[in-house]
């Protein structure tokens, strides 16, 4: 693993002992119920030895998949694992900072192992797969502790939970309007050019453009973290700073696009 990137993240896939959950049954088909479990880490180092860290948990948070396969089916799962079953997921883990590459494997690795418990015994109605991941943020050397922290992976540094639904599919006409005001929010990455030209701090939470955060420029070109902003236009759709009507803009933007091809904020 690249210790110098100052990010880094594993994962495991293990099968549930058991399933407490309630899920409709349909003749001849195979019920796979992903459970992503993550933990967030900050690994500090230690004063004492330079090779030394010690991990700190930032925050945890479970989200789910579930996957009905029909019997007859099971050679298309791959295809259907990149497909609208997981869009949120392949999208929370972008959140994560996992490299494209990774998620690939992640993905890969969760469908081998379930392949593999088929194999087992094909009858198994319900197949419970824990995916267990670690999103870790690495203090590199030189770097405070603070700025460690305030680039740190964290649940309070995503978009809310609620707002990835899995159901979400791509020509719903009956889109909840907070799905139209997210995909319709630009995003821009510390990584753009011109990103200090935007934002020196974001007016919402006074913290600073990180990697962690990506911004959004809002149609008055005032921009702040993407996830302040996404919490605050649940309460309110004008511009925190100018107070200008954003949700109009944005809605007639998110609507002229429902006739392209349209991926969930991948
Ligand atoms: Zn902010
Ligand atoms: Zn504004």
């Amino acid at each position: 693993m690249d210790m110098n990137s100052g990010y880094q993240h594993y994962y495991h896939s293990s099968m549930a002992s058991s399933y407490d959950g309630s899920i409709d049954f349909e003749f001849q088909t195979t019920v796979f119920v992903f459970e992503i479990r993550t933990n967030f880490l900050l690994v500090k180092r230690t004063l004492d030895h330079d090779e030394d860290y010690e991990e700190q948990i930032m925050g945890s948070e479970n989200l789910s998949a579930t996957l009905r396969v029909p019997a007859d089916q099971l050679d298309d799962w791959l295809e259907r694992l990149h497909g609208d079953d997981f869009s949120h997921i392949t999208y929370r883990l972008k959140e994560y900072l996992m490299p494209g590459d990774e998620i690939q494997s992640l993905i890969h690795e969760v469908f081998d192992f379930a392949q593999e418990i088929m194999a087992v015994d094909p009858s198994i109605p319900v197949v419970p797969i824990v995916v267990d991941v670690g999103v870790c943020t690495v203090q590199l050397d030189g770097e405070t502790l603070d700025h460690a922290i305030d680039r740190s992976v964290r649940p309070d540094c995503l978009i809310p939970l609620p707002l990835l639904r899995p159901e979400w599919k791509k020509n719903d006409s009956f889109r909840p309007i907070n799905d139209y005001l997210l995909y319709g929010l630009p995003r821009i990455g510390v990584e753009d050019e011109g990103f200090g030209a935007h934002m020196e701090t974001c007016s919402i939470c006074l913290g600073g453009p990180t990697a962690a955060a990506p911004m959004s420029l809002l149609p008055c070109n005032h921009a702040f973290h993407r996830h302040c902003v996404v919490k605050w236009m649940l309460k309110s759709w004008t511009c925190p700073l100018c107070r200008h009507e954003i949700a109009h803009d944005i809605l007639k933007e998110a609507m002229k696009g429902t006739n392209k091809d349209i991926t969930f904020l991948l």
